[in-house]
């Protein structure tokens, strides 16, 4: 079944409807003959959609604007040259035609008329049409400069910088928003991902940047923002400075960075916002009051954080450690893996990955809200939803298809126990020799439980049998990524001025990498460890996660550690996949997975939230590092120093 031409229930005729019916629900006996003979006054009918192309026979600039708005680049290179041989300049073409349609582009958008990925289409289309004037634009400057007139460089509405910090791989959120400011009419400077503070500084300096745009996917990158915010004040910037990515959040945009800059700083998470936001911070009527509503509410903010971190007191770590999740370890014994050891799969079938795709998040990307498939059915979002999901069907047809990626990946099942909040990793099943340890971390907050009901504080280690009990517990970890050669194809399209493709392959790598992940622990649980042999889920029963075990993520609210990912990719052999860690420990491909596997049939995902500064300590002690380097990468999950300790 294509999901993305289900037609409309209530459109399907009454007849072939009850007839189909009947066959699937075996309502009566001859459901199959009369399903056959219907399906014979079907045959050679083929459902084309048709396309109206009665929109070629209206002007060339007509036909430039109807492009740009529905988003077609098939013509886009012949009408734009038409229009300029009309045209005194090239450069008129853009100012004309062009602006005016992404004018309307823009307000379509800004009224809600239109979402991300006819935008982003669109964009496209502006796109091929300027690389198609560029030649001529530069020759008639080169005829200006021969003349001795001097060209000005044109900055639109103003100039964006936008980067991914230091340490950070996050891109397909920062490249829409880059898409959606151009079609603005803003010039955006994308400097990419992992730049470095300086980088940063000095492209907005050389560019005469009017905003810096920062962003993030991973938490150690909210410090690096706050750098890059103490980087501005002490090299004397005031330009604003905008921050979004899916760490970031208004809180700590008001709490940890706008202290530490005095240029106007905002938090933007929505690429549909940025416009209306970077649009009131450029406009000299609009500036000054909505810069001082912002100063306002984010005082508020850290207002209220203040006060909330004081109403809730954390439990000594050694109580919250007596109230651990209890399991009954006499009852338990836990399965032996089929296959201990590990496990490399180096090149893992796309086509079968393709049907444990969740594509719920896939529309997430785009900013399309709403469950799959119901979404392709959706009163306001489902034309969209549809046409985007053909698309990303065609694209991933070819990525799979023809060999443009590349999925690997790798489990190991080890014998383990847990000692403390550690879970050890044991070379074998003597359990003498420690191979790698999984340093967990507890929750701390006081919970109230009512009347006769028992909430505990919950760590990862709590999953696993204790050293003491004898029991031989096992766990595992994983690595899988679908990411290989995908940067060339994004570079590819990105030479072709196709953002659209561009982003879509991006995100479908990342599906791809999330369904192998779903994939490989199905086989896990069936296969390598084999504790659930005859389990059969259908691919939804999967997403809402209706199987035993889970497989936590460094980085995610049970483990919120990321630098626990370098044990866990030494363990997996990440290298010999293609895998790697940045400084802040992303992994690189972007469409990586990894995780732990936890096999206890009471196991569940938690968030460890708040933890206190006896136990930074006491983890920076298992973990044989400084205090100062575990509160770098527990610092979300900690208080303030100075609250704290003061
Ligand atoms: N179907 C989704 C799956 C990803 S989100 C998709 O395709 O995008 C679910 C995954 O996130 C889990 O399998 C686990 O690896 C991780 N996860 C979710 N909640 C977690 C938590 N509280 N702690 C640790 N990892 C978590």
């Amino acid at each position: 079944v294509n999901a993305g031409a289900l037609p409309v229930y209530d459109d399907i005729p009454d007849e072939l409807r009850d007839t189909i019916e009947d066959a699937l629900f075996q309502r009566v006996g001859d459901a199959t003959e009369r399903l056959t003979e219907l399906a014979e006054r079907y045959r050679g009918t083929e459902s084309v959609r048709t396309e109206d192309l009665s929109w070629r026979e209206a002007p060339a600039r007509e036909r430039v604007v109807h492009a740009l708005i529905k988003g077609l680049d098939d013509w886009v290179e012949e009408d734009v040259e038409e229009v300029r041989l009309g045209s005194e300049r090239a450069i008129h073409v853009i100012e004309g035609p062009l602006m005016d349609g992404m004018n309307r582009v823009g307000d379509l958008f800004g009224a809600g008329k239109m979402f991300l990925p006819q935008v982003v289409k669109s964009a496209r289309v502006m796109k091929k049409a300027v690389a198609h004037l560029i030649p001529h634009i530069e020759r008639e400057t080169e005829a200006d400069r021969a003349a001795g007139i001097q060209a000005e460089r044109d900055d639109g509405k103003g100039t964006v910088v936008l980067a991914t910090v230091k340490g950070d791989v996050h891109d397909i959120g920062k490249n829409i928003v880059g898409v959606v400011l151009q079609c603005n009419g803003y010039r955006v400077v994308d400097l990419g991902v992992m730049v470095p503070a300086d980088r940063i500084l000095s492209a907005a300096r050389e560019e005469g940047a009017h905003v810096i745009g920062l962003s993030g996917l991973i938490t150690p990158s909210l410090d690096e923002m706050v750098h890059v915010a103490g980087e501005m004040e002490r090299e004397g910037f005031s330009l604003p400075l905008l921050i979004g990515g899916a760490t970031t959040s208004r809180t700590h945009t008001a709490v940890k960075i706008e202290e530490r800059y005095s240029g106007p700083t905002l938090h933007v998470d929505d690429a549909s916002r940025a416009v209306g936001v970077i649009s009131s911070l450029l406009s000299r009527r609009e500036a000054p009051a909505f810069i001082a509503r912002t100063r306002e509410e984010y005082a508020g903010i850290r207002e209220r954080h203040r006060g909330r971190r004081d109403r809730s007191p954390l439990l000594p770590l050694e109580e919250a450690r007596r109230n651990r999740f209890p399991v009954d370890w006499g009852v338990y014994t836990p399965e032996r893996p089929a296959a201990p050891g590990r496990h490399v799969f180096m090149e893992e079938d796309l086509t079968r990955l393709r049907g444990f795709i969740d594509w719920t998040p896939f529309f997430q990307s785009w900013e399309l809200r709403g469950t799959y498939p119901e979404i392709l059915s959706d009163s306001e979002v489902g034309e969209t939803a549809r046409s985007l999901f053909r698309d990303a069907e065609e694209l991933l047809d070819r990525m799979t298809g023809e060999g443009w990626l590349t999925a690997r990946g790798a489990a190991l099942l080890a014998p383990a126990n847990a000692v403390g909040d550690d879970i050890e990793l044991y070379h074998d099943e003597s359990r003498e020799q420690v191979r790698a340890r999984i340093h967990t971390l507890r929750q701390q907050f006081a919970k109230r439980a009512r009347e006769g009901e028992f909430r505990p504080n919950l760590a990862l280690a709590d999953f696993v049998a204790p050293r003491e009990t004898g029991i031989p517990d096992w766990a595992g970890a994983f690595a899988v990524t679908a990411g290989i050669g995908l940067e060339a194809v994004t570079a590819r399209f990105d030479r072709e001025h196709d953002d659209f493709r561009s982003i879509l392959a991006r995100a479908l790598a990342d599906r791809l990498a999330e369904a192998y992940a779903e994939f490989l622990h199905q086989r896990v649980r069936r296969e390598l460890w084999g504790y659930a042999g005859e389990e059969a889920l259908s691919n939804d029963e999967l997403i809402s996660e209706r199987y035993r075990g889970i497989r936590p993520a460094p980085g995610y609210p049970a483990c919120p550690d990321h630098s626990e990912k370098r044990t866990l990719m030494e363990l997996v052999g990440a290298d010999e996949l293609g895998i790697r860690l940045t400084e802040s420990c992303a992994m690189l491909p972007t469409a990586s997975v990894s995780g732990w596997y936890l096999g206890h049939p009471d196991s569940f995902y938690f968030g460890v939230g708040r933890v206190g500064w006896d136990q930074l300590a006491d983890y920076a002690h298992r973990r044989g590092i400084t205090e100062e380097e575990a509160e770098r990468w527990l610092r979300p999950n900690l208080d303030d120093r100075e609250v704290a300790r003061g």
